[in-house]
């Protein structure tokens, strides 16, 4: 089996399939983690809108807390909760709606908060404008590097072939199916073939003639110098109504927010003057901020569909994907390498994966995630 990308994506599936047995080749034009995964903030949270990706949240805390048994490494899981802040009444009854299904589904731990609750979490915090918050003490963070690594070392020990610097510029065909890939490396025969090339997967399926609604988008992130007016088991903490979020990284602060006017493509240049647009949200909301030195900021991509849901499953015959993740490919891509290899493996994947049909706008079956940062 070929797999195309080895970010997290890549190298969870890649994990999977080897260990039932499979012999895995995974192709990456770059070095493993490189991609959006190197950018990655390291949310993992079961704080969504939607039954399919409270699940995923779900299963991903469960995955995570286990990692180093299944796979002999570190995933670095710290469960230091995530905590929401609603601006508006209609965002706190979103987030109650939300919160209710969360409970249903079994998250038990979720809670409604007054802006006075919230401020007792994260000290600091300006609050008189809020309307409320929801916060997870289950939802945390992770290590982009060391959960892709992991499963990277874990899949090369069983087996997996990991090429880097190695771009895949086509697919072969035997008539029936797509039968491989090209690449510098030469032509490698697989049975089945995944795109899991984040960003650029609508480049790659372009090569195939298809026209995959995943658009690559900018997000910047900017971490600080050791700084004492943050606790280490401080939440990632989110400013809902402009997306301006921060958590502990290192002995530092780690800081971003999303920006509406950048235009789709993956330019990745940081641009500091952005810095300034959210120090400015950082004095209304969380004015400690202002006390850390900046120490670097770097650029990355999120992967967005329309629906700010994937696309996971059968593309043609022989032909997969697992993009278009829309922000949530890291605390995703455990769930979704393990449930899309016991698909390929066994014909059917082990729960309804309808909402992320790679056909669904042109059916108009879309359930959108609405808890998007
Ligand atoms: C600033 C920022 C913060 C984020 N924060 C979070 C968060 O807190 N929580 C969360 O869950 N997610 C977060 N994300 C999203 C997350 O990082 C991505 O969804 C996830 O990393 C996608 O992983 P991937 O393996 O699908 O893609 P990638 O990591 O991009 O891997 C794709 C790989 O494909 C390779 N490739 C591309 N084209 C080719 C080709 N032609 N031939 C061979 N190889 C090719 C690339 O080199 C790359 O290594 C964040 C993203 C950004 C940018």
């Amino acid at each position: 089996m070929a797999i195309i990308g080895a970010g997290v994506m890549g190298c969870s599936l890649a994990f999977y399939l080897a260990s039932a047995g499979r012999r895995v080749v995974v192709v990456d034009r770059g070095r493993i983690g490189q991609g959006a995964t190197a950018a990655c903030a390291g949310g993992v949270r079961a704080q969504f809108s939607t039954e399919i990706n409270i699940r995923i949240g779900m299963e991903a805390k469960r995955l995570l807390a286990n990692f180093s048994q299944a796979t002999g490494q570190t995933a670095d899981f710290r469960q230091v909760g995530y905590l929401f802040l609603l601006s508006t009444s209609e965002e706190r009854e979103r987030f109650h709606e939300a919160a209710q299904l969360q409970r249903r589904l079994g998250v038990t731990d979720v809670r409604e908060l007054s802006p006075l609750e919230a401020r007792a979490i994260v000290p600091g915090l300006e609050t008189g404008d809020l309307a409320g918050a929801t916060f997870c003490p289950s939802d945390g963070l992770a290590g982009p590097n060391d959960v892709t690594y992991g499963f990277a070392t874990a899949a090369r020990r069983l087996g997996t072939v990991i090429l880097e610097d190695t771009t895949v510029d086509g697919f072969l065909d035997d008539g029936a199916a797509v039968s491989g890939v090209r690449s510098a490396a030469g032509e490698l025969l697989a049975t089945d073939t995944v795109i899991c090339a984040g960003p650029w997967a609508a480049a790659v399926g372009a090569r195939r003639g298809l026209a995959l609604p995943i658009e690559p988008s900018r997000r910047q992130v900017f971490t600080t110098d050791p700084f004492a007016g943050i606790r280490r088991d401080n939440p990632m903490t989110i400013d809902f109504h402009t997306s301006f979020y921060f958590h502990p990284e290192g002995e530092g602060v780690l800081f971003g927010m999303g920006d509406n006017s950048v235009p789709a493509g993956d330019d990745i240049t940081l641009d500091w003057s952005f810095l300034d647009r959210i120090i400015a949200v950082a004095q209304r909301r969380w004015p400690p901020l202002l006390d850390a030195r900046v120490k670097t900021g770097w650029a990355g991509l999120y992967e967005n569909t329309p629906d700010f849901q994937p696309l996971i499953g059968p593309l043609q015959p022989g032909l997969w994907i697992a993009g278009g993740f829309s922000g949530h490919g890291f605390m995703m891509a455990p769930v979704i390498g393990r449930w899309l290899a016991e698909w390929m493996l066994k014909g059917a994947p082990p729960v309804d994966l309808g909402a992320f049909a790679p056909d669904r706008f042109a059916a108009g079956a879309l359930q959108p995630e609405r808890n998007v940062v």
